[in-house]
């Protein structure tokens, strides 16, 4: 009998952390020690430099849910929970398609999620996202999330320095500076900590439904090179067909938002969140800030203007026009302020 995906990616990652968030907790220790010791090193040097980020994030998930589940799909708490909850949502062909998956993160600085060809080997489907990508996502559903706050609040002040820390963040991460979001009065903590919360969740479903998609779309059959490489816009060695890309971003929305319970109904009667429903923007958004010119292809990528006008035609079958506006007005005001501190970035490459 054919050894497991999972078998696989631990067999491929001998130092890969069984289990993410003990990893994450034992890192925070180490690193809080690190600072006892010596108040001049350097605030950010390792991926330890992100932990304030992630787990306020995961004690979020923690406070909703324990860690009592075991890790079936993925070494990583809430990347499991999305596989039960996509697994509890699709037709039973898919089902067992997706029982087949194994979804590995890695301490890895690269931005970079892969779905590992199939292997004569191994059983199954392996996809490995990175904590680098990770971090990026996260930081991107603080700067939603922040703008969205500072328009209605009267710490106006508090939250627009949140913002361009946030947005600087995007390019910079060692220019992290943790003050501001402790500063948040508890008044608003607790609803921003919501609405980050749902953007990162969404955005992480995001990224594991689109590699999710090469997989079950049999991108991941062919033969001639190792893997397929995401989210390395201007790599030039793998030639995957830009198809794939626009194929696994259709794919994503469907099993992030085709519920079961609304079938044969109207739009309007759906009840998806607009922050879930603008959360696979923000992925493009985030690999964006990555990229001088969003609106050219690579040899392997479509350019990411295209994959966003393709999501955009996507999500609007499963929301209403009033819902579209809305979130495409808010994708742009987010690009336009990121535009403004990104130098990379010389027009308004979404329109
Ligand atoms: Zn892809």
């Amino acid at each position: 009998m054919k050894k497991s995906s999972e078998f696989r990616f631990f067999n491929e990652n001998l130092n890969a952390p069984k289990n993410w968030d003990e990893y994450m907790a034992n890192q925070a220790l180490i690193y809080e020690k690190l600072l006892a010791s010596d108040e001049q090193k350097p605030f950010f040097n390792n991926a330890s430099k992100y932990l304030k980020i992630i787990d306020r994030i995961n004690n979020e998930i923690e406070n909703e849910n324990g860690f009592s589940e075991d890790l079936w799909y993925s070494n990583d708490f809430l990347i499991n929970r999305i596989m039960l909850f996509f697994i509890d949502n699709v037709d039973e062909i898919t089902r067992e398609e997706l029982r087949k998956v194994y979804i590995g993160k890695l301490d890895k600085e690269e931005l970079n999620a892969i779905a590992f060809n199939i292997s004569e080997e191994f059983e199954g489907y392996l996809i490995t996202i990175n904590f680098s990508l990770d971090i990026k996502l996260s930081i991107i559903a603080e700067v939603f999330t922040t703008y969205m706050h500072f328009k209605s609040h009267e710490v106006k002040n508090l939250f627009g320095k949140m913002l361009v820390n946030f947005i600087l963040l995007l390019s910079d991460i060692s220019k992290f500076n943790p003050k501001y979001s402790e500063d948040l009065p508890n008044k608003y903590r607790e609803g921003y900590s919501e609405m980050s919360y749902k953007l990162y969740y969404g955005a992480t479903a995001f990224l594991v439904a689109h590699e999710l998609g090469h997989h079950l779309l049999k991108h991941t059959e062919v033969r001639d090179k190792g893997i397929m490489l995401d989210y390395i816009p201007n790599i030039k060695s793998y030639n995957i067909n830009h198809a794939y890309e626009f194929a696994a971003d259709s794919f994503a929305i469907d099993l992030m938002l085709k519920d079961k319970r609304y079938e044969g109904r109207e739009q309007s009667e759906r009840k998806i969140s607009l922050d879930y429903l603008t959360s696979p923007l923000y992925v493009i958004l985030s690999l964006a800030v990555e990229t001088n010119d969003p609106t050219l292809a690579s040899d392997t990528h479509p350019s990411l203007k295209d994959r966003y006008l393709n999501m955009i035609s996507k999500i609007k079958e499963y929301c209403t026009d009033q819902e579209a506006l809305i979130l495409e007005g808010i994708f742009e005001q987010i690009a336009n302020l990121i535009k403004i501190t990104n130098k990379n970035w010389n027009k308004n490459w979404w329109e």
